[in-house]
């Protein structure tokens, strides 16, 4: 069930700071994605290729898609013709295989890196050496693709204090790599913080938050 409270007072507390809201609808049905859109809500966001084409299909044009889960090389063809943004870009292998299908498109592809902030192993995502790598001999090369942010997934934990090191964390890499520009790449997007931290993701500088179960319900 969708809690319109919810949405409505999350939606009033991010025009304070300015942040944008992904909405999180995976494994949700149409309907209560639907709901959302009445109330003016255009950014969603799903985990697994297959869903998002099926709702894509069927859902408004004027939807902004962002693809928040772990990415399989072999599906990104089929997202990549109306995808709006591809948060979880965690491998070099994965950059190219965006950077060939649209190209093959005809399109430039927003992406944000996932970087590897929690303390969990089983969490993807760059670490600092491979995004200095990245940036400094890789980049250049792929030219319809374009880094517009990093993203990151704290560790599942009530250790609030834990949660904001690594937001900080994130928002540091943030800082140091927001002064390296090139024509594929300048950040702009920190996407961080989801219905367990996003309070704390903000104070630390997140512009968007993903947030899913307080807006839909817990999911199954
Ligand atoms: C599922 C998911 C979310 C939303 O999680 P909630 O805790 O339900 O808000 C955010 N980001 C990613 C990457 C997810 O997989």
């Amino acid at each position: 069930m969708v809690n319109i409270e919810a949405y409505q007072s999350i939606v009033k507390e991010l025009a304070t700071t300015g942040t944008s809201l992904v909405a999180v609808s995976k494994t949700k049905p149409i309907e209560d994605i639907m709901e959302l859109y009445e109330l003016g809500q255009r950014d969603f966001g799903e985990n697994y290729v297959q869903e998002l084409v099926d709702k894509k299909a069927v859902l408004p044009d004027d939807i902004n898609w962002h693809f928040i889960g772990h990415l399989q090389s072999n599906k990104v063809k089929q997202i990549i013709p109306f995808v709006y943004l591809i948060h979880g870009v965690d491998s070099y292998k994965l950059l190219e295989e965006i950077n060939k299908q649209s190209l093959k498109c005809g399109s430039v592809v927003d992406c944000l890196l996932q970087v590897h902030i929690a303390e969990e192993e089983t969490k993807f995502g760059f670490d600092e050496k491979e995004l200095t790598y990245l940036f400094e001999e890789k980049l250049f090369e792929l030219k319809n693709i374009r880094i517009i942010g990093l993203m990151g997934m704290s560790t599942l934990t009530d250790d609030t204090h834990k949660i904001r090191y690594e937001f900080e964390k994130l928002k540091r890499l943030y800082d140091r790599y927001s002064v390296f520009k090139a024509i594929n790449f300048k950040l702009s997007v920190i996407s961080m913080g989801m219905s367990g931290d996003y309070q704390i993701a903000i104070e630390e500088g997140s512009t968007m938050v993903r947030i899913g179960s307080l807006l839909f319900g817990k999911r199954d």
